[in-house]
């Protein structure tokens, strides 16, 4: 590409209104240019890079078995209805009407196209699992659109969606994205972590987002110093990761000695348990597992408790509930997998309990006191909106650090919320009809432009690393009025493009300072300059990164320009 004719608009000023470096390196190296709050172009030159960007994301979906596909913009109101996000989603929903009244969302996200897509066409257990994917706008009407395309109004999402017959199979998918994930923000020599977030809004069970450390992010991520624990703080609950495998927990049956226990016993046991410890009740409520966890602390005077069955959440237990059964001052539940047939007691006070919680009647149903550690695989969670850095770590390994993160990923266990909403179901081999069990993925492909400038740039621009480099090479003439050097640096530019990289040749009739500038801010790590010793064919070669200058024969070249 010759410098002269390509749109690549730079700015040697910061443009007012940028507050951060990527916002202002992506306008300043010519990349993007806006057009309303939150909305963008992205020029030639950004639209590379981009697209470099989205081909690391596609290679890893493909990797993963996920399937490429595309979905509309427009989505009619009716499905957001049946989900309930139609209100729910509240003012970021763009929404349109046509010419006959008809109201319809700008997509914010697609589980509700997906979802009825494979309502309509997938139909028996032999069909599953199978993940879905698209790299497409998203429109969300953001309070605050700010920080560039870091927080746009419209923005390039890849989205994906897993279906699956159960649970289990809900998790391999998971992993297989939260793995395919770990290699994308690898690729992209990204400093992130994978979090532990909120699953409150949309409903589902396990969440993870990927965060790319920086000081402009706008969540704030715990982790320990000493461990693999890393949560968004803005949530509760949060993941500390009691392990248990589910074979493990299927050898622990045979040793479990279940006890029953009044409802006094209970209420003794979490005032005298020490602070951290977690108990649990299991339950059983129309034929599934019901897992209640309660933390116990002496100190604090509120109380939450979730539960869910098994597969399905159920409504909350209210603080009043939870007090009056349990008698504890703080405690909270989390979400697991009970994946055994649990063994009868029957204790009319800790029936009592799961009446006045699930509002279910167990009559004929069963619980079990058991333990956490002993007894089965659970994810249980900690309450972070009050921890301080310098905490120790809910999992107890090392202090808590505190560091802002950019969003730039986010997967999530959905479960059953929208095939059942919208009626997603397979036949099972037993031709009964179930509902199928989603997860669903997103990648911030625009965003995770902006987080790799801010993680890879200097004072004088952006420094890309190679693999989301807009060109291969920068070559520059220095002096295009000197024949030697025009010549030499035409010839360079043709045999560069033979050898099939992808060049920008700074033809331009500018000053060597403006040359050198404008390259400096648009990052091409690799600099190929033609300058004084053209005559000897003896060129510079200098790498953005390090600023370090080589000259070259150009016969030596080729061992440079890999
Ligand atoms: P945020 O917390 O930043 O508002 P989100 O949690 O609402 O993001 P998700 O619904 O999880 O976003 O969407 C998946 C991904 O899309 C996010 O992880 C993020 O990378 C990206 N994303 C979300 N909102 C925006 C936006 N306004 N501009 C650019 N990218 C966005
Ligand atoms: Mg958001
Ligand atoms: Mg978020
Ligand atoms: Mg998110």
């Amino acid at each position: 590409m010759r410098q002269s004719t390509f749109l690549v608009p730079t700015l040697r000023d910061i443009p007012s209104g940028a507050d951060v470096i990527s916002h202002q390196l992506m306008l300043r190296s010519g990349m993007i240019r806006q057009s309303a709050a939150g909305v963008y172009s992205f020029l030639p030159l950004g639209w590379k890079v981009l697209r470099k960007v989205e081909e690391i994301v596609r290679e890893e979906m493909d990797l993963s078995g996920a399937q490429e596909m595309f979905m509309p913009s427009i989505q009619p109101s009716e499905l957001w209805k049946d989900s309930g996000r139609w209100e729910a989603y509240g003012p970021e929903l763009m929404r349109v009407t046509d010419r006959h009244s008809r109201e319809f969302a700008l997509g914010p996200t697609h589980e509700e196209v997906i979802t009825s897509i494979v309502r309509d066409d997938v139909r028996s257990y032999k069909e599953l699992p199978m993940t879905l994917y698209q790299i497409q706008t998203k429109f969300r009407d953001e309070r605050r659109p700010r920080f560039g395309v870091l927080r746009g109004r419209e923005f390039l999402m890849k989205d994906a969606y897993s279906f699956d017959l159960d649970f289990a199979g809900l998790d391999k998918s998971y992993q297989q994205m939260y793995d395919a994930y770990t290699k994308i923000f690898t690729r992209l020599n990204l400093n992130f972590r994978a979090v532990v977030a909120d699953s409150g809004a949309m409903g589902g069970k396990d969440t993870h987002e990927f965060m790319v450390l920086s000081d402009v992010g706008e969540d704030t991520i715990a982790y320990s110093d000493e461990s693999n624990f890393a949560a968004n703080i803005e949530i509760a609950p949060v993941n500390v990761s009691y392990e248990k495998t589910n074979e493990e927990f299927q050898e622990m049956k045979e040793v479990e000695t279940p006890d029953q226990r009044t409802i006094e016993e209970v209420s003794s046991f979490f005032e005298t348990s020490p602070s951290k410890c977690i108990k649990s009740l299991l339950f059983i409520v129309d034929e599934k597992p019901v897992l209640l966890l309660v933390r116990g602390d002496h100190e604090a005077n509120d109380i939450k408790l979730k539960h869910e069955l098994d597969a399905e959440s159920v409504e909350l237990a209210t603080s009043e509930q939870t007090q009056q059964i349990i008698g504890v001052s703080q405690g909270f539940v989390g979400p697991v997998h009970v994946p055994y047939e649990v063994q009868v007691y029957a204790d009319p006070a800790v029936k009592s309990i799961v009446n006045g919680i699930c509002g279910a009647n167990t009559e004929k149903k069963h619980f079990i006191n058991v333990n956490t550690e002993r007894d089965f695989h659970v994810t249980a969670y900690a309450d972070l909106r009050n921890i301080q850095e310098g905490d120790p770590s809910p999992d107890g390994k090392g202090k808590i650090l505190f560091k802002e993160g950019i969003e730039v990923g986010h997967v999530f266990k959905l479960g059953t919320k929208y095939s059942e909403a919208l009626g997603a179901q397979y036949l099972n081999d037993q031709g009964k009809a179930k509902p199928i069990v989603m997860g669903s993925y997103g990648v911030g492909v625009s965003r995770t432009v902006a987080a790799v400038i801010e993680e890879h740039h200097d004072d004088n621009g952006i420094v890309w690393p190679a693999c989301v480099s807009p060109f291969d090479i920068h070559l520059i003439a220095i002096n295009v009025k000197q024949s030697e050097q025009k010549k030499l640096a035409e010839m360079l530019y043709k045999q560069f493009q033979n050898d099939g990289y992808d060049v920008l040749y700074d033809d331009r009739p500018e000053r060597a300072g403006v040359k050198f500038k404008d390259a400096d801010l648009i990052g091409i790590p690799l600099r190929v300059q033609i300058g004084k010793r053209a005559s000897e064919n003896i060129v510079e070669v200098k790498d953005r990164k390090t600023g370090n200058v080589e000259e070259l024969y150009i016969d030596d070249l080729s061992a440079f320009v890999k």
